[in-house]
């Protein structure tokens, strides 16, 4: 048998494993054995790579048996089903005290479950966000591990070598224990969600109410990526408006079919956040934008539906429109991420974890998706105030939700008085000023709970609960 070279080792070799693993092996002190159930996948990566000085191995027992202890092996397979296989495998030829790592997109109620059947056979096992598609797994991700501590010190190293660095930090850390890491990667997709379509809203408005053509307005975004929106989504999106399609000449962005797909993270992010209590109506708005616009049935039916006239809406002076939506933009995303902050909080508080939210917010600015310059102020935020009751109450953020908040109501009337849809910029607004309400509307749900239900209320002016014999109880 093969003496043990490998320090680490990569199970699916699919295009993020694959590029996982070269990103290991260019990391001075790894050497990398990798295994694909198809060996195929295996002998091409090893074939186009020698470089990468890789262990192939085309059997499980070939894969433990090149694995320097503890054994150490990160998983990159299909979500669900197959990442069971694959742990079952791993448990079947590894030893207690080696680490088994999922790098796919698991939901976190998998992985807590996983984590306990897998510690309970003796070994570790770790649930790992990886976000930053194929590119971030081969330059640099950012990653998201929960699991023990124990794996942490032999894992800790490797995971700091291959993440992307920002600012001289490598964007890692261990998010907390067994489904945290899972947890915090899906609010981070959820947050994707959100920051696109309310980047999909400002580019709609403007397009709709300046007239500009999609290159003018990639100028716009590029514009906007030298401010306080920098960010990888901004970047990208004055890239995809300024793209032409080769066949016809048109911008691209008119020749794609406007029904968004998804692959279900933004859904978790919701039922999660449904079942924790948690508003984030942001998230929910931009989930539920994608399921309407690919709902085609439905949509055929837009003709038949009433709306302002057709020359409504024209806006006297452009670049004073554009400035307001750009601050609706930047109020609505403060929204998001304080509710998505707010999630991971309430869901640290739910499962046992302590998450340290300023790590988070440090380790998103670089590799991710939702990478961006705005990351630094939560920090800064969570830095002066670990416990801050809601991100958005911090200075900064009031200070810059004050600056835009008029731009921002304007904005949300014209896309209503316009007939734009713009549900990610309202829901966030109407949930700003549900948290500024002195007096909430819910006194009065109280009270209808309480007459047709009994559910009783508390009162403003003394302690305990009150039910009221209503004039109209029978
Ligand atoms: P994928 O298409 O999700 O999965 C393909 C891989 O899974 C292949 O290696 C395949 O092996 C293996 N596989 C499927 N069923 C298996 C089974 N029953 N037993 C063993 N292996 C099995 O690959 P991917 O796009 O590279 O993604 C890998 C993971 O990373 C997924 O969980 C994905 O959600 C996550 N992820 C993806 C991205 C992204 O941008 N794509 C970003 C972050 C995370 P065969 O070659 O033998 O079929």
């Amino acid at each position: 048998s093969v003496s043990p070279t490998a320090n680490i080792g990569v199970v699916g070799l699919a295009v993020m494993g694959s590029n996982l693993a070269r990103n290991l092996a260019s990391r001075e002190g790894n050497t990398v054995a990798v295994f694909n159930r198809s060996y195929e996948k295996t002998e091409t990566l090893v074939t186009e790579h020698p470089e990468a000085g890789f262990v192939p191995a085309s059997t499980y027992e070939e894969f433990a048996a090149a694995l320097q202890k503890p054994r150490t092996a990160i998983i990159m397979v299909k979500a669900g089903g197959p990442t069971d296989a694959v742990i079952d495998e791993l448990m079947r030829v590894f030893e207690p005290g080696d680490i088994i790592i999922d790098g796919g997109n698991s939901l976190f109620t998998d992985t807590i479950r996983r984590e306990k059947a897998v510690r309970e056979a003796g070994f570790n096992f770790v649930g790992m966000g990886v976000s930053g598609g194929e590119e971030g797994a081969l330059l640099g991700p950012s990653l998201m591990p929960g699991g023990p501590d124990e794996a942490w010190v032999t894992l800790g190293p490797i995971l700091r070598s291959i993440a992307a660095v920002a600012e001289g930090e490598p964007c890692v850390t261990h998010v907390g224990h067994d489904g945290a890491g899972h947890f915090v990667k899906m609010v981070h997709n959820g947050i994707e969600y959100a920051d696109m379509q309310l980047i999909a809203e400002a580019y709609d408005l403007i397009r709709r109410g300046t007239g500009k053509t999609p290159a003018e307005i990639a100028d716009v975004f590029a514009e906007w990526n030298r401010g306080e929106l920098e960010s990888y989504l901004i970047e990208i999106t004055a890239e995809v408006l300024r793209q032409n399609d080769a066949a016809t000449g048109r911008p691209l962005v008119d020749v794609i079919v406007d029904e968004a797909g998804a692959k279900g993270t933004g859904a978790w992010t919701v039922q999660t956040a449904l079942d924790l209590g948690v508003p984030v109506s942001g998230i929910a708005e931009a989930t539920f934008a994608r399921s309407l616009s690919s709902h085609r049935e439905q949509r055929d039916v837009s003709g038949a539906l009433p709306g302002p006239s057709d020359d409504a809406f024209t806006v006297p002076d452009a670049d004073a429109f554009i400035e307001q939506v750009r601050l609706a933009l930047y109020a609505s995303k403060i929204v998001a991420y304080s509710q998505g902050f707010d999630e991971i909080r309430a869901g640290a508080a739910q499962y046992g974890w302590t998450i340290d939210l300023g790590a988070i917010s440090r380790i998103w600015r670089g590799g991710c998706i939702i990478r961006a310059q705005f990351l630094n102020r939560i920090a800064d935020a969570y830095a002066a105030e670990p416990e801050l009751p809601v991100l958005l109450s911090a200075p900064y953020f009031v200070e810059a939700l004050g600056r835009a908040q008029a731009a921002w109501r304007d904005i949300v009337q014209i896309a209503a008085g316009a007939g734009i849809p713009a549900p990610a910029f309202s829901s966030s607004l109407a949930y700003y000023d549900g948290l500024r309400a002195e007096r909430l509307p819910a006194a009065l749900i109280q009270g209808q709970r309480d007459f047709f239900g009994a559910h009783t209320y508390r009162r403003t002016d003394k302690p305990g609960t009150f039910h009221t014999l209503w004039s109209g109880d029978r």
